[in-house]
């Protein structure tokens, strides 16, 4: 399976940004604009805003998705969301992994495997995100911190599991910065995500996996990006906010 037969899929990442209102009326602009596109779209929004989302983009080719989910079905964890709850208001996807939750909410592999078999388990489909820091990409170890990000979240995941599970290379010292990876570098990773796979399943498995490029993705740069033979879509924050520029992503990873 090539490029061409893979699900591309553009997905934004609207952070902790948006009141719900806001998020309908995002939704409704974007709609017409994407309603001919020839990519999978999603957009992962706050949790209080995933129902007007869902609302408002209901019948349409805009999916809804969160951002984060507790690896519990229900409990004693005061703030957290489990991933049924997520299922159950009618989202379709879940990211796992981000950066930020790695960062900033002490997110380690283990809990991201966690999560991710908590969102497969739920029925949702999971953004993992993987991505290296700036110190390992210049000790060159990139290709090694991803290879192992990705196994331990992957740990358990079954091949039909897979079908449901996006991986998303954002490193680290791309995202919210301006700073992009070339496209080079971007394909140089995704490609050795999907040998990965190969090892893990096997090459028919690998072909079929829809892996992102995450990281200051913008309407001037998704097309080079999206170009790459094994760059099947984008994971987009910041421009993600914006209906015309997420739109032009959508439309140039569509051609
Ligand atoms: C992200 O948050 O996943 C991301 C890629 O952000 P940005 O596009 O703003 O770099």
């Amino acid at each position: 399976m090539n490029k061409q037969q893979r699900r591309a899929v553009i997905a934004g990442n609207w952070k902790m940004n948006l009141l719900p209102n806001e998020a309908t009326a995002f939704v409704e602009t974007l709609k017409p604009l994407v309603a001919g596109c020839g990519c999978d779209v999603v957009l992962c929004a706050p949790f209080v805003d995933l129902q007007a989302a869902i609302a408002a983009a209901a019948g349409s080719k805009v999916k809804i998705g969160a951002q984060n989910c507790h690896w519990a079905a229900s409990g004693a964890f005061t703030g957290e969301v489990a991933a049924p709850m997520l299922r159950a208001i009618g989202a379709e996807y879940v990211i796992t992994g981000h950066s930020e939750r790695r960062a900033l909410f002490g997110d380690t592999d283990e809990t991201v495997a966690k999560r991710t078999r908590a969102g497969l388990d739920a029925g949702l489909t999971v953004i993992l995100c993987v991505g290296e820091y700036l110190e390992q990409r210049q000790q060159n170890i990139t290709v090694e911190v991803i290879r192992m990000q990705t196994k331990i979240a992957l740990t358990g995941v079954s091949r039909e599991e897979l079908a449901r599970v996006i991986i998303a290379y954002e490193p680290v010292w791309a995202i919210g910065t301006g700073l992009t990876a070339t496209a080079a570098q971007a394909n140089e990773v995704n490609k050795a995500i999907r040998d990965l796979l190969a090892e893990l399943y096997d090459q028919a498995t690998a072909d079929s996996v829809t892996i992102q490029y995450g990281g200051s993705m913008n309407a001037a740069n998704a097309a080079e990006l999206l170009a790459q033979p094994d760059v099947d879509g984008g994971l987009i924050g910041g421009a993600s906010l914006k209906t015309a520029d997420f739109a032009a992503i959508i439309k140039a990873a569509s051609i």
